[in-house]
């Protein structure tokens, strides 16, 4: 890969916000990089060294199967903490189920501020090797890619937050606040033996936290240049249904219209077909409006009034093509688990379909289900409430955010900070909930089609996404939580 424009010297990386408010330094090449010069009160760091350790600490968690179901996680936590032991940190693992576990290590601060969590999941979805180009649990590094799954979602993010840690540790940075570091089990299958068990049994952890850094969001790339950074202070809430169709079951020879499987497709095919309303909040109009002159015509003038162009059912269609950007100006459904008959020609007494609805703030569920039961048009068919959550969020404008923005803007000289919400939900809410204020930084730059990797097949991360990604979260908690 040819160097990079933002590659930046370690020498930024050891009192990053030192130089904050003195003239920026130029922008070193990559051939400057080198061995970190002292900051005065800290020990130099050896940033080339970890970055190798890094990429080679990914592709030995990637090895590890976490995927969720069943998670096992155990091994994953164990590998983690195995690395904090020989770098002298000492970690404690929280078991919540056979063979799943919780993680969390804490470097202290003086206790000036409020404690910082860094948060990351060890388990992954699951990967169907027979669509991959590698085999998904492999850990393949090769031409400067890192494949397997968790790439993205997140073990990459769990590296450059354990790097992060042990960079703190290594360099001696005084803090301010104590740095906490927390892998956690099943948030794929909804944390309730992750984040919810720790925040629940655990309690005291937590207790006076301020601050939570966790997966969210990225940089998007197009083209192969940066265009805008997202960070999310919020998430839209999941609403999990099951919609079932039952019947008489009988002889796939002889089908008759209100065969379960067939009363079920008719509704379904009514869901996918609708378009549910456009709703723009403002905090959403002004992403649109920071990243319109990033965009080709007519999206530029398009984006620079969304909630104007939005009326116009040419412009519904065109952002339809960037599902993306589409889940943030309305609330969505996405037809998943679908089942029906295990056998060719039986039709069964029942079939059912997945519904994963996915609601911005400030959508009522309970008029959002009386909206989707007209849409469904059948009341034969029943909706099964199995999950809800609250859309939650946290101040855009907190010290933590203006330092993520500082350290962005370093990074990538030029290139837009924004925060919209995310459209998919983490273990952010739970931490949301409690009033402590959380944020989504997946601090790496892809575009659409690397993205796609992301609960999808040939899940990478290049090996300079991932050390970028270790300078930036090391220089953001050292910039929250250092002195
Ligand atoms: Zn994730």
């Amino acid at each position: 890969m040819t160097s990079h424009p933002f590659l930046m010297s370690a020498l930024l990386f050891v009192a990053p916000l030192a130089s904050a408010g003195k003239p920026q330094l130029p922008l070193p090449t990559t051939a400057e990089r080198g061995p970190a010069p002292s900051a005065s009160s800290s020990t130099p760091l050896e940033w080339h060294a970890l970055e190798d350790q890094a990429v080679q600490r990914l592709s030995a968690y990637l090895r590890i199967d976490t995927a969720n179901p069943p998670g096992n996680e155990l091994p994953a936590a164990q590998f983690l903490q195995r690395i904090l032991e020989s770098e002298g940190i000492s970690s404690t693992l929280y078991p919540s189920a056979p063979g799943r576990a919780n993680l969390v290590a804490r470097l202290r601060g003086n206790g000036s501020k409020r404690p910082l969590l860094l948060l990351n999941h060890l388990d992954v979805v699951p990967a169907d090797a027979t669509a991959w180009k590698v085999p998904p649990f492999s850990g393949t590094v090769k031409d400067g890619v890192i494949w397997g799954r968790g790439a993205i979602d997140m073990k990459s993010i769990g590296i450059m937050q354990l790097t992060a840690l042990i960079a703190l540790k290594r360099s001696g940075v005084a803090l301010q606040r104590d740095v906490i570091f927390m892998a956690v089990a099943d948030e794929e299958a909804g944390g309730e033996l992750g984040a919810a068990f720790m925040l629940k049994a655990h309690a005291e952890l937590f207790s006076n936290l301020e601050y939570v850094l966790n997966e969210g969001s990225r940089g998007v790339e197009r083209d192969g240049r940066p265009l805008y950074w997202e960070i999310s202070p919020g998430e839209k809430a999941p609403l999990w249904l099951q919609l079932v169709a039952r019947g008489t079951a009988g002889h796939a020879s002889r089908p008759f219209p209100a065969a379960a499987t067939h009363r079920l497709a008719r509704a379904l095919g009514r869901l996918a077909s609708w378009e549910p309303p456009v709703r723009v909040l403002p905090e959403i109009q002004e992403f649109f409006a920071t990243i319109a002159p990033l965009q080709p015509e007519p999206r530029r003038t398009w984006f620079s009034d969304i909630r104007a162009a939005l009326q116009k059912p040419e412009v519904r269609e065109d952002l339809s093509h960037t599902p993306d950007l589409a889940a943030l100006v309305r609330d969505t459904v996405a037809i998943t688990l679908l089942k029906g008959s295990a056998k060719m020609n039986v039709l069964p007494s029942e079939a059912s379909a997945g519904l994963d609805c996915r609601l911005l703030p400030g959508t009522d569920p309970d008029q959002f289900l009386k909206t989707l039961r007209e849409v469904i048009a059948d009341d034969g068919l029943t909706i099964v409430e199995e999950e809800r959550n609250r859309a939650t969020s946290s101040p855009s404008d907190s010290e933590a955010m203006q330092v993520i923005r500082r350290v962005l803007a370093k990074h990538t000289p030029g290139v837009p900070v924004v925060s919209p919400i995310t459209r998919g939900a983490s273990d952010s809410r739970f931490f949301r909930e409690r009033g402590i204020s959380a944020y989504g930084v997946s601090p790496y730059m892809m575009d659409d089609s690397l993205y796609a990797g992301m609960h999808g097949v040939d899940e990478r991360i290049s090996v300079e996404n991932l050390q970028r990604g270790c300078r930036i979260i090391f220089e953001v908690v050292e910039g929250i939580g250092g002195l």
